[in-house]
This record gives C-alpha cells, sequence and structure tokens, in this order.
C-alpha cells in the first residue's frame, strides 16, 4: 500500500512558519572497556563475545562506574561550555526491549553531569549560529537486533531476530540542545552544520570515532513549526536513524515540508519518533512518543553518587585541546587563505591532513592543492572519506617535493599517487617500478627530437621557414615517444634550435 504524503513547497513553509529544532546527538566513547564493566568495546567481534553478567544484566552482578568514561563526559561538558555537576547520579530509565538485557537503561535523567553550555556553529557563508546545549549526560548503548528472512532487515517480515549484546554497555554521552528558534530557512542547514561541529569537537578531544556510518556518532532530530507570532511552539517529531550529515539536513527540510502541509490543511501533529529513509529522501511514522512519566525513572540503587571534585575539573580543564574553530582561524592566518579556501578545506574533511603534509616538509599551498583537488576526486570515486585512502601525508609531501625538484611532471607524479593508492609502495619505489622519471638529459630528448623532424620532414621543413606554429606536432610527438616524461617547454626549445629558430 502506498499513502502519498502532502508536501508543502518549500519556500511557502517559510512564508508561513517558524522552524523550532531539537538535536540529540548520541556519541559512543572510544574507552577500552564498557561503562559498568571490564568487557571490551572494539566493533566489530563476532556476536556475544565480548559480554559478561552485568552487561547481560544477570541477577546479583554489580555495575562499577568506568572513570575514564567520566574523565571523557566531563571534557565533553567542558568543551560544550557547560557546567558541571558538583553531584550527580545515575538513574534507572524501564522499558523493555530485546536488545536492552536489563529491562532498563542505566542512564541520567534530572542530574546530568553536564549543563547550561552552548556551541558556536559557523555556516557556509561564514555567519555564526550559537546553539544553547541543554545538557550531556552519561548513559549505555544498547545491543544490536538482526531481523533475519525478510526483505528489509526490519522486524516485519522477518522469520527471527538474532540478538547480539557485544555493544549492551558501551558508555555513551547524549548531547541534547535546547530548542533551537530563530533560524528560519537555514534550519536544515544549522541541524547540519551543529553536528558536523559537534563531530569536529569530539574528534579533537579524542574521545570517540564519531563515525556516523558506524554508529559511534547518531542524531536525532526533533522538529516542530509554528505559525509566525504563535504563542507556545508546535507538536514536534523526533527523526531516528539519521545517519550521515547530509541526511540530517534532508530530515530536517523533509520534516518542516510535510509537517506544514499537514498543518495547512487543518490538521495536527503527531508527537511521535520517525525513520528516516535514506533511499526516499522522506521520514516514516514510528511509535508514539512515550512522555518521561511512562519510563518510571529512578535513581540507580546500585551505583554511587558522582561528585567530581573542583580540583579534577580543572585538571581535567587543562587537557583540552585547541578547539575546532579557533584552530580553524590560526590555520588562515598561517597559511593565508581566504574564506573560501578555508571552507573548501573544511567541507574537504582536509585540514589535518594538509597540516600533516606541511609538517612533512610540503608548502601549504601545495599540500592543500592535493588534498583539496586530485585526492578528494579519488576518495569520491571510491567513495571513502579522504582520511581512509591509503596514502599518507609523509607520502603525499614526497611527492610534491619530487615535482619541486623537478623529477616529476605534475602529471607524472598523479601517476605516482595512483601507484601509491593501488598498494605499489612509496613514492620512489613507484616511479622506480612505473619508470616515471622525467626525461631531463637533453641528450635523450635531442635523439627523440630528431627522430621526430626526420619521421615528419615536411613539418620540420615549416618550422625552419619560420611557422613556428607548427612546432606543436613534433612537441606531440616527443611527448609520445617519451610516454609524456618529458618536460613540453623544454622539448619546443629543443625543436626550435635544431630547426635554427
Ligand atoms: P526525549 O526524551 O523526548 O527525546 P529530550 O528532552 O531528550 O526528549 O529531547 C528533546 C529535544 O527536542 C531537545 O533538544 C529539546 O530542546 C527539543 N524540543 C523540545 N520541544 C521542542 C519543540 N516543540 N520543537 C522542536 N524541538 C523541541
Ligand atoms: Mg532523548
Ligand atoms: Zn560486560
Amino acid at each position: 500500500m502506498t499513502t502519498t504524503v502532502a508536501l508543502m513547497d518549500y519556500a511557502d513553509v517559510i512564508a508561513r512558519f517558524d522552524p523550532v529544532l531539537g538535536l540529540e546527538v548520541h556519541v559512543e566513547l572510544s574507552t577500552n572497556t564498557k561503562m559498568f564493566c571490564g568487557c571490551p568495546t572494539v566493533f566489530g567481534g563476532e556476536p556475544n563475545t565480548q559480554v559478561c553478567p552485568t552487561c547481560l544484566g544477570l541477577p546479583g552482578s554489580l555495575p562499577v562506574v568506568n572513570e575514564i568514561a567520566v574523565e571523557s563526559a566531563i571534557r565533553i561538558g567542558l568543551a560544550l561550555n557547560c557546567e558541571i555537576a558538583e553531584w550527580c547520579r545515575f538513574a534507572r530509565k524501564n522499558y523493555f526491549y530485546p536488545d536492552m538485557p536489563k529491562n532498563f537503561q542505566t542512564s541520567q535523567y534530572d542530574e546530568p553531569i553536564a549543563f547550561d553550555g552552548w556551541l558556536d556553529v559557523t555556516l557556509d557563508d561564514g555567519e555564526v549560529v550559537r546553539v544553547q546545549v541543554e545538557r550531556a549526560h552519561m548513559e549505555e548503548d544498547t545491543g544490536k537486533s538482526l531481523h533475519v528472512g525478510g526483505a528489509t532487515g526490519r522486524i516485519h517480515g522477518a522469520d527471527y531476530s538474532l540478538l547480539d549484546y557485544n555493544r549492551a554497555g558501551v558508555p555513551l554521552i547524549e548531547i541534547v540542545t535546547k530548542p533551537i528558534t530563530g533560524t528560519g530557512e537555514r534550519a536544515p542547514e544549522v541541524a547540519r552544520a551543529y553536528v558536523a561541529t559537534l563531530r569536529d569537537l569530539l574528534k579533537a578531544l579524542d574521545v570517540s570515532d564519531v563515525r556516523m556510518d558506524q554508529g559511534s556518532l547518531r542524531c536525532d532530530a526533533n522538529v516542530s513549526l509554528m505559525e509566525k507570532d504563535a504563542p507556545e511552539f508546535g507538536t514536534r517529531t523526533e527523526t531516528k536513524n539519521v545517519n550521515s550529515l547530509r541526511s540530517v539536513e534532508r530530515a530536517v527540510r523533509y520534516e518542516m515540508t510535510r509537517q506544514a502541509a499537514l498543518l495547512a490543511d487543518g490538521g495536527s501533529i503527531l508527537q511521535e519518533t520517525r525513520h528516516f529513509e535514506e533511499a526516499s529522501g522522506t521520514t516514516r511514522g514510528g511509535r508514539r512518543k512515550e512522555t518521561s512519566e511512562d519510563y518510571r525513572y529512578f535513581p540507580e540503587p546500585d551505583l554511587v553518587p558522582i561528585a567530581p571534585s573542583r580540583d579534577w575539573v580543572e585538571r581535567l580543564r587543562t587537557t583540552l585541546p585547541e578547539m575546532p574553530a579557533a584552530r580553524r582561524k590560526r590555520i588562515q592566518e598561517e597559511w593565508s587563505l581566504t574564506d573560501l579556501e578555508l571552507r573548501d578545506l573544511v567541507n574537504a574533511g582536509a585540514v589535518d591532513l594538509v597540516a600533516a603534509t606541511v609538517d612533512a616538509g610540503a608548502s601549504a599551498a601545495e599540500a592543500r592543492s592535493w588534498w583539496v583537488s586530485y585526492l578528494s576526486q579519488q576518495a569520491n570515486n571510491r567513495s571513502v572519506e579522504l582520511g581512509e585512502l591509503p596514502i599518507t601525508a609523509g607520502q603525499v609531501a614526497r611527492v610534491i617535493a619530487l615535482v619541486a625538484d623537478g623529477s616529476l611532471t605534475n602529471k607524472l607524479a598523479r601517476e605516482v599517487v595512483d601507484g601509491v593508492l593501488a598498494g605499489e609502495g612509496e613514492p620512489d619505489e613507484v616511479v622506480d617500478r612505473r619508470g616515471l622519471k622525467v626525461v631531463s638529459d637533453d641528450s635523450a630528448l635531442y635523439a627523440a627530437v630528431d627522430e621526430a623532424l626526420a619521421a615528419q620532414p615536411d613539418v620540420a621543413e615549416k618550422i625552419r621557414d619560420g611557422k613556428v606554429a607548427a612546432a606543436g606536432a613534433i612537441v606531440g610527438a616527443v611527448m609520445k615517444a617519451t610516454k609524456g616524461q618529458a618536460d613540453a617547454k623544454r622539448v619546443r626549445e629543443l625543436i626550435l634550435e635544431r630547426c635554427g629558430g
């Protein structure tokens, strides 16, 4: 059964409504062990090999808090300009779900470890939006269900389901914004930029892999609309499953157009969770949203409260790295980049790689050009992140050095990079194996030039008669004979010299 969903034209949505956003981001911490037990957290292990009585919720087992996870939570809170609680507790959030073995999630409720912060988000055109952060709290991840036998991988239509508890108990930090208002037509862009900025910040803090594709960073996007001048917010929906930055933007935009059509038609919005469908870019209704009363939260009796001393908090503050926004500003000055150049660099995810290439001896301009253009294209072709290409900053710096000292032309340099990407070894090895050195030895070039002139006597005659433009054909022949490894400018000089030019 297909139902057509009415959507309102985006410009009309903006003319009539103001969007309100709320973003909940879950981050899986990259601690070695789980939140409340010593089980390893490595991604991709054989199902149910990283479990123990505690994370399986067996009777009589007792949790113990992972100190590193608390430390990460505090550092995240500080980086988000939050206050750090003097005293806080864990709470049980009770609900049944097969991938949650205890039938409650150990989380934090009204006593989060960090609260009342903000994060400045720079949009593509340089406008800065300050997003208020309501809280960052600690909790544990659930296991994973695998629905087998159906066409969609969803539970509906599946023959049976398998459960993997390896992920159950992995430390999570949930970061929740206050309602984000006043962004108007830029709401979808703000949502994407916020998640991107948060991701970069968490990466700089080195607390998580922040891989949206692997689920170590997950975003739920709450969206509501209010008529202009309405006294209060409208009803929100919460879209889950948004697992790329692009999807965050698309999901928000889609929800705005869907909700607007419903509201304009006199309908009302159901407070529910929705799922984002990557393929169609649409959302589909999920479960009716519980209210917090439904969860019967109560303080976790098996864990002691956490009271981070102010000393500890201040010590952790000194471990904060240079924040991405400040770093970008410094880099922009050091490398004399225009705003646009900086933006391209950031959008390509190339800042760290270029910096490492510069550290390895390359000029900033060359390093930037390689990563932002040729290597970005290669990453694109392979559908991987730039950082996942099998080439190191040191290797790129070496290729740049070979071009600088005249051993390689730009074209040959690209072939060397192709060789490195194909696993043929270090740049110098690729040069040797593929025989890619520039033919800079004039005697070899003279020979090739003489041969080409002899093969095309009529052209040679024209050049001798002063028709210098005809030299192009001979240059082409020499380049072909040297497999493109000659410097075309030098070849032209030699041809003219031979023809008495
Ligand atoms: P829940 O437990 O339902 O997920 P949370 O408080 O964890 O609730 O998160 C709700 C998110 O939605 C927060 O970011 C909050 O600021 C935001 N929010 C609250 N009300 C609205 C609204 N009417 N429209 C859009 N976002 C909202
Ligand atoms: Mg929530
Ligand atoms: Zn365990």
